[in-house]
């Protein structure tokens, strides 16, 4: 129901089966979209008598005319795609209206003022949505907004509700003489022609860019199209004993089971969303001050009611409702029903809270939290104890911590993060054109609106902070720069958000690792009860194995021994090893590395007792490890500059022996340098050529082994030869691993459980799978070089040209981020069968970037790998993600 009626269409027909109070109307499906589309925006021969058809039904359904100025029926237009896309489509209220039919009104309501003002906002949202009247730049302000405020300066009033009827005369005639001069188009008084033609602009906002890039972002296919929804208009604008509101059936940034929401008085729907007033709580527990007035108190009939629906919505959609209400006159009207868009913590806690109250399966619940989310969970906070200058406060609209330098349009925004910029946009409010910005942004700022406002339902469902609503600050757009009290923050310089406690703090400030909640420890657990991938992680050092502990990863699949060379006294003992011109004096260089690297694996085995640590030999290219040339010519320059000047004979010595030594390591620079060095002298390539780089790391890891072993350290230690393409390459370094293994196991009168394996991370080697496998205790898949060498693309250089590709569809991921599962996928779904057939014990792993992707974890579970390794903060990702694909197993078979 929902691909044909879209959400919005599919809940409304949803809650009239229920018995709940809908106002009657009638959706065109996206079937029509797509015709639309694929025939110059026509529609198809029934459809004018079907919408005809329908308009005489409501019409007879609540006793009003469309078109009939002494009772007339108006309606409201809104879009309504299959996936929620909030705010990024067109709306159009109240249509139906003319010069005479707003009389009419007028006379029924005997509220010309609610009359002239529903005709104001008409011809405003026509002029806007349908006719095109806009902003030409992102900083110029509203065309219609720009004519209310010059209104009222001239009045001297301040409030919207100042406005005398009088006045909605004049604006109602004004819009309509400026949107004449300015698109040339006059504004329709035929209700038909405004209904087709509200029609057709929904349709079309399908395409309009702020739709495309939510799409994009949010991976909703182009050919879903949107529905329209046309349904009768009901009024919270007619006076004090109506209103209008938004609610969350449980409160979307802590998931705690109470009914949050906010409303306002004698106001129509976009009046809260677009924060242009700021509403008011709808009960007690929402209260932030003691003046706040609430429906619970204002309305209580109303309210119960509105609390009894929240429990039926609830019961049958099983999961947390965002709804839309309305009250005409004391009569309340449900205007919509979605799931509601939550924090990541919410998301846990409303899972886990529902499983437990025996709404939810546990298979329910973990299918219930998208796996990308944990990763907002597990980032870093604000350090409690550090002193923040906080110079303002808002409404904690979405939580986390963000620090950023400040822009003020969504086009600085995407252009500075571009350019790898932290920014934190900073709005009045914000829009849905503002959502490219708000996406580039790593936190969101405005002075206006409420917890439901468009930036924080937006910041919330991108799991991005946001600050909303922040009376203290006063933003000026044409000065980039706002003000609080006496002190101005101009564009570029760096404030912080804290999105949990509406703090905004100057500067940039420092941040501590997060806690994790008992619901997520819960969740997982369940995760880890139902999934059959194993979770391992990729780290180098103890600090980060103990991270990935904490966070549920069974072993290391890939430390990188490089990264252990990088420190500063270990760097000067590899180049000396690198400089080295035979293997005497390469193997009293690499003796220095030697008790290092037996330190940090001691390290490594200790934190990870019990779990396999996989540690790959040595895979960069050397020259690596060497100053680049440019900086070695101009070190030598400089140098040499120097001795011009020099008279003291001690010190010239000492600047040409600085020169000699720096002039050693350009000439090995120089040898050392490949045109290609990602294809070059790496991987095993490097233990061939150097043995005694190979056995020195095999001394260290058997070294600290029998010496964890000692201490009652439960060892397993699996080594990995990188970038093979032949098994003869295997055998050349297992020898020399196996032959370490027994000299230290001798020395050390202990025995060792390990493995020698290989990476599959070259065309070559997935081919010669079974070949390789017989040599092989285990594979790990090295996704990453995989990529680069099956698509033949540049893992430093592809950045250049992928984007461009994923936007034309050329592409349709990035290949590094999401497995290419159609030809790397098929490489490695060859090498598996092939290995298992030549050792069906085989161990099967993968430990490139693709480890932490949900998308590619589902394929290494398909393809019956044991197990995904990937950075510390994605295994939890990993672990829920492996769950949910036997979960979705299950229920296709
Ligand atoms: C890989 O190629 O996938 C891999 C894990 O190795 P690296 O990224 O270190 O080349
Ligand atoms: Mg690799």
């Amino acid at each position: 129901m929902k691909s044909l009626l879209g959400g919005k269409g599919a809940n409304l027909a949803e809650m009239c089966r229920l018995g709940l109070p809908v106002p009657p109307g009638f959706t065109i499906s996206t079937d029509v979209c797509t015709y639309y589309y694929k025939h110059h925006s026509s529609y198809p021969k029934s459809l004018e008598a079907e919408v005809l058809e329908n308009i005489r039904r409501i019409e007879s359904e609540i006793g009003k005319t469309f078109g009939d100025p002494e009772n007339p029926l108006l309606f409201s237009v809104r879009s309504g795609a299959r996936a929620s896309m909030p705010g990024m489509m067109d709306t159009v209220l109240n249509l139906g209206m003319n010069d005479k039919i707003v009389v009419g009104i007028a006379n029924l309501s005997k509220n010309p003022r609610f009359a002239w003002d529903n005709y104001r906002r008409f011809v405003q949202m026509y002029g806007d949505v349908v006719l095109g009247l806009q902003p030409i730049n992102p900083n110029d302000a509203d065309p219609f907004e720009e004519i209310i405020d010059k209104l009222k300066a001239e009045k001297r009033i301040e409030l919207d509700t100042d406005l005398s009827v009088d006045d909605l005369k004049f604006l109602v005639q004004e819009f309509k003489y400026v949107i004449k001069a300015r698109t040339g188009k006059e504004f329709p008084t035929d209700p038909m022609k405004q209904l087709w033609g509200a029609i057709s602009a929904v349709f079309g906002s399908w395409m309009n860019t702020r739709a495309i890039k939510y799409r994009s972002l949010n991976g909703i296919p182009d050919e879903w199209g949107t529905a329209v929804n046309v349904q009768a208009m009901v009024y919270g604008n007619m006076g004090t004993d109506s209103a209008t509101g938004v609610a969350f059936t449980r409160d979307p940034s802590t998931g705690e089971n109470k009914f949050y929401g906010e409303y306002l008085v004698n106001a129509q729907g976009e009046d809260v969303v677009a924060g242009v007033r700021t509403p008011q709580p709808i009960n007690k527990a929402g209260r932030k001050n003691t003046e706040d007035i609430t429906l619970e108190s204002l309305m209580p009939i109303q309210y119960k009611e509105l609390t009894k629906i929240r429990s039926i919505l609830e019961s049958h959609y099983r999961d947390m409702q965002d709804v839309e209400f309305t009250i005409e006159r004391g009569v309340l009207w449900m205007l919509q029903t979605r799931t509601g868009k939550r924090t990541a913590t919410a998301s846990l806690r409303i899972a886990v809270e529902m499983q437990e109250s025996g709404m939810l399966t546990k298979e329910e619940a973990l299918m219930r939290v998208d796996p990308e989310q944990l990763n907002h969970l597990l980032h870093p906070t604000f350090d409690p104890n550090a002193d923040l200058k906080v110079v303002a406060k808002g409404l904690p609209a979405s939580p986390g911590a963000a620090s950023g330098r400040v822009v003020f349009n969504a086009d600085d925004a995407e252009e500075w993060a571009e350019r790898g910029e932290d920014v934190i946009l900073v709005r009045i409010e914000t829009s849905p054109e503002d959502i490219g910005g708000m996406d580039a942004a790593k936190g969101i700022l405005t002075s206006r609106g409420g917890m439901t406002s468009h930036a924080a339902v937006v910041a919330r469902g991108m799991g991005k902070c946001c600050v909303a609503g922040c009376k203290d600050i006063f933003v000026v757009y044409s000065a980039k720069q706002f003000v609080i009290g006496d002190k101005a923050i101009n564009q570029g310089e760096w404030i912080s958000l804290n999105g949990s406690t509406g703090e905004v703090i100057l500067g940039k400030a420092p941040t501590v690792e997060p806690e994790i909640s008992g619901n997520f420890t819960k969740l997982m657990e369940w995760a880890d009860s139902i999934k059959r991938l194993g979770v391992r992680t990729n780290a180098d050092t103890p600090h980060d194995a103990q991270v990935a502990i904490q966070f549920g990863a069974k072993g290391i699949g890939l430390c990188r021994t490089e990264h252990m060379f990088f420190q500063e006294e270990r760097l000067s003992a590899m180049r000396e090893m690198i400089m080295a011109d035979n293997p005497v004096w390469r193997k009293s260089a690499l003796a220095k590395l030697l008790p290092m690297q037996t330190e940090d694996f001691i390290g490594i085995f200790e934190v990870m007792d019990g779990l396999p640590v996989t540690i790959r030999t040595l895979d960069p290219p050397l020259h690596e490890f060497l100053p680049s040339r440019v900086e070695l010519m101009e070190t030598l320059l400089d140098l040499k500059l120097k001795l011009k000047d020099e008279n003291d004979l001690t010190k010239l010595n000492a600047l040409l022996k600085k020169i000699r030594i720096n002039e050693d390591l350009l000439n090995k620079a120089e040898v050392l340098n490949e045109v290609n060095p990602m294809l070059g002298t790496r991987g095993c390539r490097l233990g061939i050529m150097y043995p005694e780089l190979t056995e020195m790391q095999a001394k260290a890891i058997f070294e600290a082994a029998c010496i964890c072993k000692r201490r009652g350290v439960d060892v397993h230690p699996e080594i990995m030869v990188p970038l093979i393409t032949s098994k003869e390459e295997l055998i050349h370094q297992k020898n020399i691993i196996n032959k370490v293994a027994r000299e230290i196991m001798d020395k050390h009168g202990i025995e060792l459980d390990y493995l020698v394996g290989t990476m599959i991370e070259l065309p070559r080697a997935a081919l010669l799978a079974a070949d390789i496998a017989a040599e092989a205790d285990f594979f790990s898949f090295g996704t990453n070089d995989l990529t680069q060498t099956t698509l033949g693309l540049s893992r430093d250089d592809a950045g250049k040209f992928l984007p461009y590709y994923v936007q034309k569809g050329i592409y349709k991921d990035e290949p590094f981020q999401k497995l290419d599962q159609a030809g790397v996928g098929k490489l490695i779904d060859f090498a598996v069968r092939e290995g298992q057939k030549a050792k069906p014990a085989i161990k099967l792993g993968i430990c490139g970037e693709h480890g932490g992707d949900p998308s590619s974890i589902e394929f290494f579970h398909k393809v019956g790998l044991a197990y995904v390794s990937c950075s510390p903060y994605r295994v939890p990702i990993a672990r829920l993600t492996a769950a949910q694909v036997v979960i979705k197993e299950e229920r296709e078979n």
